[in-house]
């Protein structure tokens, strides 16, 4: 099969159809229509066989993570998804691999009303790019740099979870409980973005920052981007059940919850006089968010305190992933 047909047969027929693309996969280029009085915001993210993914993964669990990273960078933004263009490289054309793989995209794509609308397609190691756009009102974007001292810092879901799950499948962690594993290793696999958390915290936020290499190592970044300091209060950390029984040791869990990337859960502060709006808003969505500490004027510092007393963690060599 050339790269025309493989094309044709695999990314040429979306199941969401949006009326803003003029002119979708096919043509030397998209063309779309971006709302009047909206930005645009843009994202990639490129997924490694051995760095991002395991070489045993799923086809659709590839497909899930590369489109989940990528919605999830949109959502941080307060960015509301619509496109997607879809680089792909592989080693053969593997007819299963690729069936798998295109129908999971295109079942995402009509999950999240987004389409579809161009890409690449070549021979080499497999890797899998995704660029995606979305739109957010001027007057509410989010970004890394609004925290004021005072803001109250805000997670959604739990941490550490994708972590724990990629130390379970690389034999580093043992789970005896079957259902704590499928949850922990559901976790690394299949990211939930979560891109209605992030519109609804739209003019409602000071800042936001999605999670990928690590709470700590990202909240550094809205701490530096926003030129103020934190205090993380670690008994506050949302741990899920499944994290909790597996590792019973406080300062262990505490160390996945901190340092462990992948879980792409949102990072946000929110000051004091629109907590009950985002609260009752992500009640009303049913969306899990908790308070872990609060926003200071000492610049640079993070502040990590257990039942109030200062802590430190002993086990910790860096805090986060990081690629260099
Ligand atoms: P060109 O050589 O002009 O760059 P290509 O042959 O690479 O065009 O692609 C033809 C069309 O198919 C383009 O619209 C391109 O965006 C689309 N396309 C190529 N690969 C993919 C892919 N993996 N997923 C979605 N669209 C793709
Ligand atoms: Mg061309």
């Amino acid at each position: 099969m050339n790269e025309f047909a493989l094309i044709r047969d695999y990314f040429t027929r979306p199941k969401f159809v949006r009326k803003d693309v003029i002119l979708g996969v096919g043509d030397d280029a998209a063309i779309t229509q971006v709302p009047q009085g909206q930005y645009l915001a843009t994202t990639t993210d490129t997924l490694l066989e051995g760095v991002h993914f395991l070489p045993e993964a799923s086809p659709e669990a590839i497909a899930h993570k590369a489109i989940a990273v990528n919605l999830s960078d949109l959502a941080a933004m307060g960015a509301e998804p619509a496109w997607i263009n879809l680089s792909l490289s592989v080693e053969q054309v593997d007819q299963s691999w690729l069936s798998k793989f295109s129908t999971k995209i295109n079942d995402l794509t009509q999950y999240f009303s987004i389409q579809l609308i161009g890409g690449d397609t070549v021979k080499g190691k497999t890797a899998v790019t995704i660029t995606a756009q979305g739109f957010v009102p001027p007057e509410s974007m989010l970004t890394r740099s609004g925290a004021n001292p005072g803001d109250w810092l805000f997670l959604t879901g739990t941490v550490g979870d994708a972590a724990a799950g990629l130390a379970f499948l690389k034999g580093q962690l043992e789970i005896a409980d079957a259902s704590a594993s499928d949850y922990l290793v559901n976790r690394h696999y299949f990211p939930t973005p979560r891109v209605l958390a992030g519109t609804t915290l739209r003019r409602l936020a000071t800042s936001c920052i999605d999670i990928s290499d690590g709470l700590l190592q990202d909240l550094e970044h809205i701490i530096e981007g926003s030129k103020v300091g934190a205090i993380v209060h670690l008994d506050k950390l949302p741990i899920s059940q499944a994290l909790g029984e597996t590792i019973p040791d406080l300062e262990q869990a505490l160390t996945y919850a901190c340092t462990g990337g992948d879980d792409y859960e949102l990072l946000f502060t929110i000051p004091e006089e629109h907590r009950v709006s985002m609260e009752t808003a992500m009640a009303n969505y049913h969306l899990p968010v908790t308070c872990i500490g609060q926003i200071t004027g000492a610049q640079g510092k993070i502040d990590l305190r257990l039942n109030d007393q200062a802590f430190s963690f002993v086990a910790i060599e860096g805090k986060g992933y990081q690629h260099f």
